[in-house]
């Protein structure tokens, strides 16, 4: 099947809607969230899930035309996660840290379904088209524990006599940890998706996901971390003492093998969601480009496209050159979600536009904030903010050097143990 440069109809229109809610209701409130962090922006919670459910689904994406045609081939290829990068790069463009506060799923009910059975995405995915808006969170990430996950410490022991696990440890870094698990009177029941050991003397072997639903006792919210960007977006540390939930909240298979297929079901997450983070990394520095754009324009200077190069100016060259990065790493991102949609393993092509996308964003941001000087530098306009909020696209989710490994290994043949 060859790749297709045209933007798929569906997305060309969604995307037409998603605008007017990102100028409506994301940028006119963007400095009052950045300036309010531990405020929850409910109006634009509420409107997204009403949004969501009168469109049929509990997550961005649609469902998908599976109707075939003559040759039992589905009429139209199946875009889902294209429209899903396209959907978040634009609320992105609105505002990424207001972006992370859309309910739903989010890596949690990813986490569920990379890695749960058929029932386990039946029984815990259902909730997101309920009445109330809901999240879900996933936390991998411990105090000894970031890009090197086989340090996870947190522990799960089965309780054979009461068919539970007993989950103990501490996490860090929690993504919408308290919209998940707080319990708020205006949010739906969430959980958190918490990785653990079953067994760790056998490293990424014993790792499974367990999920904690909200208001399970002996889990708590400990922190609510103050942010340098997406400040509006919650992040939490969790404490977890003689946690149980029931022997089916397990993730994968409950007993050990001799091999690294627990923590497979972490990596599936990322394949699907990495993409997504670079699409969301793009939007931002989407609108630093055009914000960049306009101020110039403003002034008298437009970017005189035709030219051939030695006759433009040096900032025109500028612009030009920003624009080619960030399309290059949107295109990255089509090609990495177009396999996932198509079935295709897409682990080096995930990576590597999540990579891409996290140098293009953080440059492209840093350099209108120069250009602009104390435009860029001042609170009165969004530069600064969008220059802030840039640099977690190439953090979370695996760093840019933790990518790069991933890629690296992919490209050479190489294993965990063999290049770290
Ligand atoms: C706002 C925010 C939200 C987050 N949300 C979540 C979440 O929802 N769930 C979750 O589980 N985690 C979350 N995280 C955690 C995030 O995924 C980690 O911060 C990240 O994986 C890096 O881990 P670390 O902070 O421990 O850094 P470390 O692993 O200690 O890394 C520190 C530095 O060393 C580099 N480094 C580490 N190992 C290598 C290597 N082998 N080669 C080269 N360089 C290396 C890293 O790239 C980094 O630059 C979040 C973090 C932030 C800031």
């Amino acid at each position: 099947m060859a790749i297709d440069f045209e933007t798929p109809k569906p997305i060309l229109q969604m995307q037409a809607v998603l605008k007017t809610v990102a100028v409506e209701m994301m940028r006119s409130k963007s400095r009052y969230f950045d300036e309010h962090e531990r405020e929850i922006p409910w109006e634009y919670i509420e409107f997204m899930h009403a949004a969501m459910r009168s469109v049929g689904g509990v997550h961005l994406a649609p469902k998908e035309d599976k109707a075939n045609d003559d040759h039992g081939q589905p009429r139209h290829p199946p875009i889902g996660y294209q429209l899903l990068a396209s959907q978040i790069e634009m609320l992105a463009w609105g505002d990424v840290g207001m972006y992370l506060t859309t309910p739903g799923g989010g890596l949690g009910a990813a986490a569920v379904q990379a890695a749960g059975s058929v029932e386990q995405r039946a029984k815990f995915l259902a909730r997101f088209g309920g009445d109330k808006p809901t999240f879900a969170a996933m936390s991998m990430t411990e105090p000894g524990a970031g890009s090197d996950t086989s340090a996870i410490r947190t522990k799960a022991v089965l309780d054979k006599k009461n068919n539970e696990w007993v989950l103990n440890g501490e996490k860090i870094f929690v993504t919408a940890g308290d919209k998940s698990f707080t319990g708020y009177e205006k949010l739906g029941k969430g959980f958190i998706v918490v990785w653990a050991s079953i067994d760790p003397s056998v490293g990424h072997a014993g790792m499974r996901a367990f999920v904690v639903e909200s208001g399970t006792p002996g889990m708590q919210i400990v922190k609510l971390e103050h942010k340098m960007g997406i400040r509006v977006s919650d992040t939490a540390a969790v404490s977890l003492v003689d946690v149980r939930v029931p022997f089916d909240n397990i993730l994968g298979s409950p007993t050990v093998e001799k091999s690294t297929t627990g923590f497979k079901g972490a990596m599936a997450t990322f394949d699907a969601t990495r993409p997504l983070v670079a699409a969301s990394g793009i939007g931002v520095a989407r609108a630093a480009l055009e914000f960049l754009k306009d101020k110039l324009n403003e002034n008298g200077i437009s970017i005189r496209y035709g030219l051939p190069r030695q006759k433009l100016t040096n900032i025109e060259r500028e612009v030009i050159d920003m624009e080619i990065m960030l399309k290059s790493a949107w295109l990255m991102v089509v090609k990495a979600v177009w396999m996932a949609d198509n079935n295709k393993p897409n682990v080096l092509e995930s990576s590597m536009c999540k990579v891409k996308a996290g140098d293009v964003t953080t440059k492209i941001t840093q350099r209108v904030v120069e250009i602009l000087g104390p435009l860029g530098y001042s609170r009165e306009f969004l530069a600064e903010k969008w220059f802030r909020d840039a640099k977690i696209t190439d953090i979370y989710e695996g760093t840019g050097q933790i990518n790069r490994l991933v890629v690296a290994r992919h490209i050479l043949g190489y294993g965990g143990t063999e290049l770290r």
